[in-house]
């Protein structure tokens, strides 16, 4: 793996994370302490061009000042009172947001993992009350590659050795199938038992694998055909990443359930939501789930200032126009150097493949020398780039970030 030349005050932080935190990590060697739009700095004051946006958490940029400012007035205000009272900002949120992604009703979590729980246990609970499974006997059906987070369940059903090894024994009720297949999907849906069928739009963390057009809208047809939920995970995908506000809008699916996270904060607080009809939440009632944090005043103000700057600054629309940029100039460098295979992608949650072995040190080091170059992003599974800027890029700015991944690309020495 290619070395890099550090700061001693970089050097000596990443030693302090080294030796007294968890090693769950792999960060690049870099040590950030400021961020603005689309840049971040180092502490040795070096900027970059931000070009992972916290897995797609900072689509609104680093610390935008609208986002900021609601931020710091609301936690001079009241921050948390849990749900044992109501709050004075909890019910304008959820007006809020459920008219902002057209629903009834929605829970209000913290991280994305704890709202695919969440979806979960509404789905299995649904089946019981309301399909008419038998009890115990709910079956949820996921996908291969997929990746919904890191709690004992979820990676249960995870096929990243990685992800799930060592984390056994694994609960039951969830049943695999190739992403991608709609024959797969309409065979397991035969199973009278199957209560949901949970799938990322794209997978972002296997890699961004857009699947084939039709394939969303098909799977909710046949899922709606079985009186199976249809159960959108769209921490990554949601909220103008992919050029639209859902990834789902694209095929004009509507998602039975909803599951928000990552960006609807616009990267300041940890905050997630889950958004169902009537008819389907109302099967949550009081003493059935929870969460001390969830819904409370700092979360509902800056979701809901985050959700505001999407709309007003047109992020969706810029994502869809930028991508198609960013796509066409990576397919020019693709097409001069044997280095890179293809690009996909939708709006800006890009990636491109890495021409080499998975388990090659390639992209990982193509990585390290676009960071001396002054751009950040990260390999994911292997030798694949994820390319997800914050959504406030403009075009020069762009064209810009073009010019550093072509120039590093074609300098690079295996
Ligand atoms: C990041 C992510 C999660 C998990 O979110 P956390 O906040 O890290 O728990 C779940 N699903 C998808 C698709 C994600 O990208």
């Amino acid at each position: 793996m290619s070395e890099t030349i550090l700061g001693s005050l970089s050097a000596e932080m990443i030693e302090l994370e080294n030796k007294y935190g968890a090693h769950n990590y792999h960060p690049l060697p870099v040590v950030l302490d400021k961020g603005e739009g689309v840049y971040v700095w180092d502490v040795d004051g070096k900027r970059y061009f931000d070009f992972l946006s916290a897995y797609s958490a900072v689509n609104q940029g680093h610390c935008h000042p609208k986002i900021i400012n609601v931020l710091i007035e609301q936690a001079q205000k009241l921050t948390l009172t849990s749900r044992a009272f109501y709050n004075s900002t909890l019910g304008e949120y959820e007006k809020f947001v459920t008219s902002y992604f057209g629903y009834d009703k929605v829970l209000p979590m913290n991280t994305g993992a704890e709202a695919v729980e969440t979806a979960i246990k509404i789905c299995r609970k649904w089946a019981y009350e309301k399909k008419g499974v038998a009890e115990n006997g709910a079956q949820i059906i996921v996908c291969e590659q997929n990746f919904h987070g890191r709690t004992t369940t979820i990676v249960s059903f995870s096929s990243d050795p990685g992800s799930n090894k060592n984390f056994g024994p694994y609960p039951s009720g969830f049943i695999s199938i190739p992403y991608n297949d709609l024959n797969a999907l309409a065979k397991a849906l035969e199973n009278p038992n199957i209560a949901g069928f949970l799938v990322e739009p794209i997978q972002g963390e296997a890699g961004v694998f857009v699947p084939d057009e039709g394939y969303l809208s098909k799977a909710a047809a046949l899922c709606k055909e079985k009186n199976v939920l249809f159960i959108a995970d769209e921490v990554q995908t949601g909220i103008a990443r992919t050029g639209k506000l859902l990834a789902c809008d694209h095929e004009n699916v509507h998602a039975d359930i909803l599951i928000l996270g990552k960006a609807i904060s616009g990267g300041v607080l940890p905050v997630s939501a889950v958004f169902c009809n009537d008819d389907i939440m109302n099967v949550i009632t009081p003493g059935t789930h929870g969460s001390t944090f969830g819904g409370n005043p700092l979360a509902n103000k800056v979701a809901m200032a985050a959700l505001e700057v999407v709309a007003d600054e047109k992020l969706a629309e810029n994502a869809e126009k930028l991508g198609k940029v960013f796509r066409a100039e990576m397919q020019k460098l693709i097409d001069e150097t044997d280095l890179l295979v293809l690009v996909r992608g939708k709006g800006l949650l890009n990636a491109v493949v890495v021409n080499d072995t998975e388990d090659s040190s390639t992209a990982w080091d193509l990585c390290v020398q676009l960071k001396e170059n002054g751009l950040l992003a990260k390999p994911t599974h292997g030798n694949i780039i994820r390319f997800a800027p914050p959504l406030v890029m403009n075009e020069a700015q762009l064209m810009e970030c073009v010019d550093i991944i072509r120039k590093t690309v074609l300098a690079f020495q295996k």
